[in-house]
């Protein structure tokens, strides 16, 4: 299997990318810095890719994927900017709505329609959106505008591409790691190898698995 992982440089993506190693398969390590992803790719002894969600030609990305590894199996949209805690909705900067907006929705979803091709030659095509329980319409609450406007689009995404891609057998679905400890999530979460394994089951799931689902470690949350 062929994974490709963004943001993989740091945090959940890079233990994600580590634990999808470990199992044997090929990934390939993306960062938005070209020395971030050549670092963490050696690391692994996996295959680096710059990927700035907010920048390039995705084009590009799509030709260098086949390029490098020939193909593709599963992509991880795992990286995410503004976990805007102190915000609130009454009161949010919309420029910040709309840097995380670029960030974790609109950047997944070029990245979904630039690999597509690849995806659909796949055996195994599986897509994975990295969301959180915040973005939960039944459980959501004030606060965190920005990042829980964010990935509330990113689920509806999630379920779109389900809905449109079962003709073509790709599995889509939207995983919460829980809380986590990374830079993002702050101390007091849980450990990184924990939150990564939930990613890594939705990317490992069987051919009749679950699609257009939300999950934490392989249970379903409500939308
Ligand atoms: P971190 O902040 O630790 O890491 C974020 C990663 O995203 C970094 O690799 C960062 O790269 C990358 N990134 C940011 N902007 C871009 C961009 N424009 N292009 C490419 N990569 C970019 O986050 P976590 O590891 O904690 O989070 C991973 C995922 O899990 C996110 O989707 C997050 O929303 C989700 N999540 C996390 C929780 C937690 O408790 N930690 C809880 C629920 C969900 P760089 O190093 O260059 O900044």
């Amino acid at each position: 299997m062929i994974a490709l992982v963004t943001g993989a440089n740091r945090g959940i993506g890079r233990e994600v990318a580590r634990q999808l190693a470990d199992q044997g398969h090929t990934v390939v390590v993306t960062a938005r810095s070209a020395e971030a992803a050549e670092r963490t790719a050696k690391e692994l002894g996996q295959v680096p890719l710059r990927l700035d969600l907010t920048d390039g030609d995705f084009a590009e990305v799509a030709e260098q994927v086949e390029e490098r590894v020939g193909g593709l199996d599963v992509l991880i949209n795992n990286a995410a900017i503004h976990y805007d805690t102190w915000q609130r909705a009454v009161s949010a900067d919309l420029d910040v709505v709309r840097e995380a907006t670029e960030t974790n929705l609109y950047g997944p979803w070029r990245l979904v329609q630039a690999l597509l091709p690849l995806l659909r030659r796949s055996g195994h095509p599986r897509i994975v959106n990295v969301s959180s329980e915040a973005a939960s319409l039944t459980n959501m609450g004030g606060g965190t505008p920005a990042y829980n406007a964010s990935k509330v689009g990113l689920n509806a995404l999630t379920r779109m591409l389900a809905a449109e891609l079962r003709g073509d057998r790709v599995l889509v679905n939207a995983i919460c790691p829980g809380w986590v400890a990374t830079d993002m999530g702050g101390p007091g979460g849980r450990p990184v190898k924990d939150g990564a394994a939930g990613i890594v089951w939705a990317a490992n799931l069987p051919d009749d698995g679950p699609t257009g689902g939300f999950f934490r470690d392989g249970r379903p949350l409500p939308w």
